[in-house]
């Protein structure tokens, strides 16, 4: 699940990072009223910050720093409202709900901090690098020296002398060394403690009077562990969150939604890329990862279907179930179920395996509907690209 970055400093501040003073605002009104407030209580200007999952708002120019609160507000209209397209927001953009607004920092060097699960090692990594402010993973790719990475190990925790070297690597001045490393454990010890999947401080800034701050703050966490903590799942915002998979999420349906025109309904995450894989190799192109669960009921299997169909993408779709607990031919009842309420015009194929798979195909075949079953995967990956080609 991800946040915003006003949500995330709200989190890191009750460890102790420094961030700077500000308030989000959904409303003209609410950010006239935080832009006066924070002059009043003399900020020498203001930076106002388009609220949304997504990275690199500053080039899209979601993020405009103003000196007089005439022009906060102008920046604060245009912002709210606005679409803003960033290089991970994808072309069509994401509408700006909300903003942050906060004093500006007097920023003397912008420099770069994340912790991240390594799953090579298997173990989380704490990374720091002078190049802040700009993309890590373009840096990461031209000029990965400059990244400093000091690996954790879970059962001793992340050392000070790791911070420390850590802190140096940075050149950072021997007046701020000691304050720097409490900084990089609070974020650490705020990443474990609430389950974190991905802390990113883009940038860490210096400031000229010598300070410490989290300028941008990211932060994700593991759906898994989610349960344990009512205060964070109730930060999820739905309305940054792809309506389908939202549906999705309602009746415990595992659904990625990809760009492709082939709609993959399949028990078992293993079998689900198993899936996507073939039809690729069959030269097609998936329209989404969906895992039902080896338990689906009847009703789930509709949800599915009705997710699937209003993806306006979809030419057919591909249903490959193997029968363990869930039985075929209560799988296939649903699948005509769904098929007859919700009218379904795009050409479906079906390959099933497993328990009561031969009253499963009796079920599709007494229905009347005009299901393909392929013999093999293979056979009923090519039908199914064949007949999103419209062949
Ligand atoms: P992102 O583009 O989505 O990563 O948004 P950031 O929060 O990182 O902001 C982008 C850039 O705006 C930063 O790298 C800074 O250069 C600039 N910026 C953000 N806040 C301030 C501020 O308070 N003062 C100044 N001068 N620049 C700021
Ligand atoms: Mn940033």
């Amino acid at each position: 699940m991800k946040i915003h970055e006003y949500q995330a400093k709200g989190i890191l501040a009750k460890y102790g990072v420094a961030v700077p003073k500000g308030e989000e605002a959904a409303t003209f009104e609410d950010a006239i009223a935080v832009v006066r407030k924070l002059f009043a209580e003399g900020a020498p200007g203001v930076v106002v910050k388009a609220q949304i999952h997504a990275g690199g708002r500053g080039k899209g120019g979601g993020v405009k720093v103003a000196k007089t609160r005439e022009d906060a507000e102008l920046h604060s209209k245009n912002i709210l409202g606005m679409t803003l397209v960033t290089h991970q927001t994808g072309p069509q953009g994401q509408k700006v709900q909300r903003l942050l607004i906060e004093e500006t920092a007097a920023i003397e060097r912008e420099l770069y901090l994340g912790i991240v699960l390594d799953r090579t090692e298997g173990k989380l990594v704490f990374m720091a690098s002078q190049a802040g402010g700009m993309e890590i993973e373009e840096v990461a790719a031209k000029t990965p020296e400059a990244i400093f990475k000091e690996t954790i190990d879970p059962a001793v925790g992340f050392g000070a002398w790791q911070a420390r070297k850590l802190a140096f690597a940075l050149g950072l001045k021997p007046t701020q060394i000691n304050h720097a490393v409490t900084f990089f454990q609070s974020l650490y010890k705020a990443f474990i403690e609430a389950d974190a999947s991905l802390l990113e401080i883009n940038p860490f800034i210096t400031t000229t009077d010598g300070g410490l701050f989290a300028l941008d703050a990211k932060m994700t966490f593991d759906d898994n562990a989610l349960f344990r903590h009512p205060d964070i799942k109730a930060l999820r915002d739905v309305a940054e969150e792809d309506p389908l998979e939202v549906e999705a999420s309602k009746y415990a349906l595992n659904y990625i939604k990809l760009d492709g025109t082939i709609a993959c309904m399949v028990n078992g995450a293993g079998l689900a890329m198993a899936t996507m894989d073939i039809i690729q190799y069959a030269g097609g192109s998936p329209a989404n990862f969906l895992d039902v669960g080896g338990g689906a009921t009847q009703e789930q299997i509709e949800h599915a279907f009705e997710i699937l169909l209003s993806d306006k993408n979809v030419k057919a779709i591909f249903i490959n179930i193997f029968g363990g607990i869930l039985r075929v031919d209560r799988l296939a009842t649903g699948v005509v179920a769904a098929a007859r309420n919700l009218h379904v015009n795009v050409p479906i194929v079906l390959r099933l395996e497993g328990t009561n798979v031969e009253e499963g195909r009796k079920v599709l075949k007494e229905s009347g509907l005009n299901f393909q079953v392929g013999a093999t995967m293979k056979e009923a990956a090519e039908m199914v690209v064949a007949a999103a080609a419209g062949a």
